[in-house]
C-alpha cells in the first residue's frame, strides 16, 4: 500500500492519529526533504526509514518503488508541509501507483488552500484550486486571461517577495474584484485580510509582505450577477410596495436596466413567491 500523508502546515497538533499510525506501521517514508520530516519524526518519536522523492528524482524513482510496493512493502508519501501532489512532489508516483493497479491510500489532513477558502468568506458551491501562477510575467498574464470568465472563486498559492506583481497582474487582468489573504495559516501570527484587490495591494505597499500566502480572488460573473440581481429585486421591490401592478412594475424595471422582460418577470414572481 502506497499511503499519501498529510502534515502540519504549520502548528504540530494538526496532523492525524491516523497519519501518525500509519507513519509508524509503514516500512519506508518518502519525504520531499528528508531533514525536515526528520525533525517532524523525532517530534513525534517516529524512527522508521525515511527516503527523499523530490521534483527532481520522482521519475527515476518510482520504478523502484513501484517494486517495493509489489513485494508487499507498505510505503508513506509525505511532503514538508500539507498535503502530497498538490503543489508538492508526488502526483507522478501517485499516477504510476495507479497505473500499475497497486493499492493507494490517501489520509486526510492539512491543506493550507482550503483554509485560506474558507477564511476569505467568498463561499460558494464550487471553487477552483489553481495553485502558483507562473513567475514569468508574460506567462502569469496568459494564465490569468484563461481564468478571467471563471465564475468560481480561484485559490492561489504565492511567495511573499512575488505576492505584490501578481496581486497588480489580478487586478489589471480581473479588474477591482474582492479578494482575501491569508498568511501563515495555523501558526503564531496568522492573519486574513479582506477586500477589493486594489486595497488589499494599498495594505501591502505598506506592509512588507512576510511569511507564506493564500490568496482567494472571487469569481467573475458571480459578482456582477449577484448584485445586479439584488438591484433588480430591490428596485422590483420598491415598485410594488409603491402600489404599481407587477406587469407594470417588470415593464418599469426592464426598460430601466436594459433587461429582457420574461429575465426581470422571473424575479418578480420569486419575490411575490418569498413575500
Ligand atoms: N502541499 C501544501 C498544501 O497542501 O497546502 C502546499 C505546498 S506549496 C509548496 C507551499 C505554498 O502553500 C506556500 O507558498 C503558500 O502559498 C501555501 N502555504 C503553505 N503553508 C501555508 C500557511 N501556513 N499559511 C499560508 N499559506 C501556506
Amino acid at each position: 500500500m502506497l499511503y499519501v500523508c498529510p502534515t502540519p502546515i504549520g502548528n504540530l497538533e494538526d496532523i492525524t492519529l491516523r497519519v501518525l499510525r500509519v507513519l509508524q506501521e509503514v516500512d519506508l517514508i518518502l519525504a520531499e526533504d528528508t531533514r525536515r520530516t526528520g525533525q517532524l519524526l523525532r517530534h513525534f518519536q517516529i524512527a522508521r526509514p525515511v527516503e527523499s522523492l523530490h521534483e527532481h528524482n520522482e521519475r527515476e524513482k518510482t520504478e523502484r518503488i513501484l517494486d517495493r510496493l509489489q513485494q508487499g512493502q507498505n510505503i508513506a508519501l509525505v511532503s514538508d508541509a500539507g498535503t502530497p501532489g498538490i503543489s508538492d512532489p508526488g502526483g507522478f508516483l501517485i499516477r504510476a501507483v495507479i497505473e500499475a493497479g497497486l493499492p493507494l491510500e490517501v489520509l486526510p489532513g492539512a491543506n493550507a488552500a482550503l483554509l485560506g477558502f474558507l477564511q476569505s468568506g467568498l463561499l460558494s458551491p464550487g471553487f477552483l484550486f489553481f495553485g502558483f501562477l507562473p513567475s514569468r510575467r508574460a506567462e502569469r498574464l496568459r494564465e490569468l486571461e484563461k481564468l478571467k470568465g471563471l465564475t468560481y472563486p480561484i485559490i492561489f498559492y504565492e511567495a511573499p517577495h512575488r505576492l505584490q506583481s501578481m496581486l497588480a497582474d489580478v487586478l489589471a487582468v480581473f479588474g477591482d474584484r474582492r479578494a482575501s489573504i491569508s498568511r501563515e495559516l495555523t501558526k503564531k501570527f496568522e492573519e486574513t485580510k479582506r477586500g477589493t484587490l486594489s486595497e488589499l495591494l494599498g495594505f501591502f505597499a505598506e506592509h512588507k509582505p512576510r511569511g507564506e500566502f493564500v490568496v482567494t480572488v472571487a469569481g467573475a460573473e458571480e459578482e456582477a450577477e449577484d448584485k445586479n440581481e439584488d438591484d433588480i429585486l430591490l428596485a422590483l421591490q420598491r415598485l410594488l410596495a409603491a402600489g404599481l401592478s407587477r406587469k407594470s412594475a417588470v415593464n418599469q424595471v426592464s426598460e430601466e436596466y436594459r433587461l429582457p422582460k420574461n429575465y426581470v418577470y422571473d424575479l418578480a414572481l420569486r419575490l411575490t413567491v418569498e413575500d
